[in-house]
């Protein structure tokens, strides 16, 4: 399978890890929308969203506990922080193995872009 993140995750490719276990990678983003912007994927593929099953309920959960852990060791978790999945073209997404972005450092607007 050609995807991008898989690469990541064996280390084919390189990336900016901030936190690994058995089921969850997090590295920067190497194109960061705010001081604070890093991607938290699962090992397993999942193409998008819409692909995860009830199985994966546990892992979606782990995805959100790992981004409320870096968010408190980035000393953004009081002041706020935005968590978003992409889902397909029209919001946005390009890289088809999900992600949860977390952004922070900064106010964010609403509505988004
Ligand atoms: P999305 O547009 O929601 O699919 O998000 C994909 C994200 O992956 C973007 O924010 C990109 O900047 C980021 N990205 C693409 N290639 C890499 C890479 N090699 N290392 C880290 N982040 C990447
Ligand atoms: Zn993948």
């Amino acid at each position: 399978m050609n995807c991008l993140f898989c690469k990541i995750i064996s280390k084919e490719i390189h990336s900016k890890p901030v936190y690994e276990d058995e089921s969850i990678l997090a590295f920067e983003d190497l194109n960061p929308q705010a001081p604070v912007h890093i991607l938290i994927i699962p090992k397993k593929h999942i193409s998008t969203s819409l692909d995860i099953k009830d199985d994966d309920n546990e892992l979606i959960g782990q995805m959100f506990q790992a981004a409320n852990r870096i968010a408190k060791d980035k000393g953004i978790a009081e002041k706020g922080f935005r968590t978003v999945m992409n889902c397909n073209h029209d919001a946005g997404q390009t890289v088809f193995h999900i992600h949860l972005h977390l952004l922070g450092g900064r106010a964010m607007n609403w509505p988004p872009g």
